[in-house]
């Protein structure tokens, strides 16, 4: 069977949809935010594929997997198991690397073992996660931990006024006296004073006996220097466990193991070398360098591990990646990175006919990688696979054997498909989609005039050099260059730690109680409650979620959730309140014959029309710029997206005046009409006297600039410098900078 087949849909906001998708093919699903992709492709296709391989294992095992309800579909047929790639940081673990998560490290022990000399084992020999390889002083983890003697000393005091800052070490404590009755220091003299001698002794001094008093008697003791005392105490036991974990790392400073040099491996392995190099020497190397060293070496019995490994890192490259080392802590990669990183790993599996879904991994992308990453995406079609991407991107959006277009708009006005072919088919449809494919949006003409100047100085975070940039006052200004090109290094460290005031509006979740809904965290409910309270005359209290007029049942929630032995829990509606949160009592006082619990199930357009009063209107008059007024007011925080917290925070601060803003790529996750949206609202937060800076590789976010900084000229140690700053119409003369080359080539 050629398809996968889904009839009857209805998770969350779809209107009962029945679509066919096209198997090993690439199909790309649009439409704006909150129109009901996700819906499509992960609580439906992505679920039940889940469901269905659960299904397959034993009882045993399936009670400790996540349960997967059925889709409220009426028939999904035809599935294979599908794969999400996800955007979802890789590992929290701190000795999984990009090359372990890739396999490419073993691979490139093997090498090693069969080739590196003199031979120090067999494979597991070069590993720093196998004892046979780890370095002993570390574990392998590459780093040690030490009393970090800037902060547990005050070395302009003397041992009597309290010179030892770590806690258990006061004036008059049986630590404090270990020194201060040694008989080896003078108990005046500040430690900065101290000879060489006397300073070594006091940190490393071992093996002398010492007597000091204390009310029993004397007592001998044999003297131990600071470090290693502490070493003793806390470092050389597992801090995990104990209450004083935090109290201890206080005083704690991590720094390279000094005896692997941070490589992890132990000293045989760091001693077997191919070409002169060792395996950490390698692994430290940037990906497309390493190539060039990896394709150089000329041994047969290297002869099909040699091809095997340069295949897995030119994906790395191709996929815009090249910049990284094999070495690189995965906790330290972004979000799209992870994506890209976990892409590869596919692409070295054997196994096809998977369905593999993409969640927009054009994210962090640069117009110049879009390309190669679309090349990946064929190269996992070609091997027999289902790619299913949701995605935004033009470029990407071309290169689709078959479209599903969602909408027409949002939430409750969406859930319909509402194109489905080709990719020509769509530049002629009349949708939203299909009219901005065939609409460029033109340059601006325009550039605001800075009204002063914000500048970092001298900075070298990552692979900066020694960057000094002006970000013009009261202009939108957007930062570009290719991934890796240093623009996070430069704004979110560089800039934010020179100008700490500036607001950052990013897309981690917001609201941190269950109770958190789009009406409590933008303030609407207290206005809510007061208008309910001034229309009943009753307290205002009465209408809140965590209020006497809660539902005794479920407290507010509406759901009540039960857990079970062995099983994860259910959650069901509240029988008591039926889902509306408050007792009968307090349903019974209405507005303008709406209840609390109706008003809390309106969207905010349709709130918009309910309320006249100026205060809430003017919140739901910002949370409708931003696009989110098909958000329930009583929706759970948790169910929004990251795109979706960015836009209600960046409501949060319209009609504000004066502030600097900085954001990450605000347009992920958005459609084009969003982008048209999300620029009209940067550009009423300037016009207001506000300061925007924005990291962008969206080109229409780029033509609305004020002012461009483009980092580069490529990513990695060929990056960190400043290419260009200017308008963007000064940015199309430029020449080497691949960020002036697309906006040509989209103007064209
Ligand atoms: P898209 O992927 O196109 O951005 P979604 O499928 O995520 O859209 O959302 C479609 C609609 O369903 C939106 O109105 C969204 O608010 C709603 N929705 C999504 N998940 C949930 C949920 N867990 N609970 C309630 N509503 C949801
Ligand atoms: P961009 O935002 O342009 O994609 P980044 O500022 O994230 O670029 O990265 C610039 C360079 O710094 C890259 O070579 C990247 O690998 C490196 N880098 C970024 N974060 C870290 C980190 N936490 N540890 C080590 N290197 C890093
Ligand atoms: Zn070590
Ligand atoms: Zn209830």
């Amino acid at each position: 069977m050629s398809h996968i087949e889904i009839t009857g849909a209805r998770e969350n906001n779809l209107k009962n949809i029945s679509l066919k998708i096209p198997k090993r093919q690439i199909t790309v699903f649009t439409g704006v935010s909150g129109s009901g992709k996700s819906s499509i492709v992960f609580d439906t296709i992505a679920a039940e594929s889940q469901r269905q391989l659960n299904e397959t294992f034993s009882t045993f095992v399936r009670n400790r997997l996540p349960k997967y309800g059925q889709p409220d579909a009426d028939h999904i047929g035809n599935l294979s198991t599908a794969v999400i790639i996800g955007q979802q940081r890789i590992g929290g673990n701190s000795r999984s690397t990009v090359g372990t998560i890739t396999d490419i490290s073993s691979l490139l022990r093997l090498l090693y073992s069969r080739v590196g000399t003199p031979p120090a084992g067999y494979s597991n020999a070069f590993s720093f996660n196998d004892p046979a390889g780890m370095c002993p002083e570390c574990e392998g983890v590459g780093r040690t931990m030490a009393l970090d003697l800037a902060r547990a000393l005050d070395r302009s005091r003397s041992l009597d006024e309290g010179a030892i800052l770590l806690p258990g070490f006061g004036v008059g404590t049986w630590y404090w006296k270990t020194y201060a009755q040694s008989g080896l220091f003078d108990n005046d003299r500040p430690l900065e004073d101290y000879t060489q001698a006397e300073w070594d002794m006091f940190l490393r001094g071992s093996g002398s006996k010492v007597f000091f008093e204390t009310r029993g008697g004397t007592v001998p003791q044999k003297y131990e220097g600071l470090i290693d005392k502490f070493d003793r105490l806390y470092i050389n036991r597992d801090l995990a466990e104990s209450s004083k974990r935090d109290t201890v790392l206080a005083f704690v400073s991590s720094r390279p193991c000094p005896l692997c040099g941070g490589t992890r491996l132990n000293q045989a392995a760091l001693a077997c070398r191919i070409d002169g190099r060792n395996i950490a020497e390698l692994s430290a190397m940037e990906v497309r360098h390493l190539i060039d060293v990896i394709a150089a070496i000329d041994a047969p019995v290297a002869a099909t591990m040699v091809p095997a490994l340069l295949s897995r890192l030119r994906h790395l490259v191709t996929i815009g990646l090249g910049y990284l080392s094999l070495d690189r802590p995965t906790l330290t990669l972004s979000g799209g990175e992870s994506q890209r990183i976990k892409m590869v790993k596919h692409l070295g599996s054997s196994l096809t006919d998977m369905t593999y879904i993409l969640d927009e991994p054009t994210i962090g992308l640069h117009p110049r990688d879009v390309t190669n990453m679309n090349a990946l995406l064929r190269e996992l079609r070609d091997k027999g696979n289902t790619v299913l991407v949701v995605e935004h991107d033009r470029d990407v959006i071309d290169i689709a054997d078959h479209v599903v277009d969602v909408g027409p708009r949002a939430g409750t006005h969406g859930g319909e498909i509402v194109y489905e072919g080709g990719v020509e088919g769509l530049y002629r449809a009349d949708t939203l989609t299909g009219r901005h494919m065939r609409h460029n949006r033109p340059l601006k003409t325009e550039f605001r005039r800075p009204a002063g100047e914000l500048t970092v100085t001298g900075a070298t975070v990552h692979n900066l050099k020694d960057v000094t940039v002006s970000f013009p006052a009261g202009v939108l200004t957007v930062v570009t260059g290719v991934a890796g090109s240093g623009k996070s290094s430069l704004v979110n460290e560089a800039f934010l730690a020179a100008h700490p005031e500036a607001v950052v509006i990013d897309q981690s979740a917001v609201g941190t109680s269950i109770r958190s809904t789009p009406a409590t965290y933008t303030g609407l409910m207290d206005e809510i409650r007061k208008l309910f309270a001034a229309a009943n005359g009753v307290s205002p209290a009465l209408f809140s979620f965590n209020s006497k007029g809660a539902c005794p049942e479920c407290q507010g929630l509406g759901v009540i959730h039960t857990d079970l032995a062995f099983m994860d829990g259910v959650t069901s509606v509240c029988e008591v309140c039926r889902g509306r949160r408050f007792r009968e009592e307090v349903l019974r006082h209405t507005l303008r014959g709406r209840s609390v619990s109706d008003v809390l199930e309106m969207t905010m357009g349709e709130a918009a029309g309910f309320f006249t009063e100026p205060k809430p209107r003017g919140v739901l008059r910002a949370v409708n710029e931003v696009g989110l007024g098909y958000l329930k007011l009583g929706q759970p925080l948790s169910s929004l997206s990251g795109g979706e917290c960015q836009r209600i925070k960046l409501a949060g601060e319209l009609h504000k005046k004066g502030s600097v803003y900085v954001m990450d790529e605000p347009t992920t996750g958005l459609h084009m009409s969003d982008v048209e949206h999300l620029l009209t609202i940067t550009d009423n937060l300037v016009n207001a006297g506000n300061t925007v800076i924005v990291i962008e590789h969206n080109l229409d976010v780029i033509k609305s600039a004020d002012w461009i900084v483009d980092l580069g000229p490529d990513g990695g140690d060929r990056g960190g410098t400043v290419v260009f700053e200017g308008t963007p119409r000064q940015l199309l003369e430029l020449t080497g900078s691949f960020t002036a080359e697309h906006l040509r080539r989209d103007l064209d």
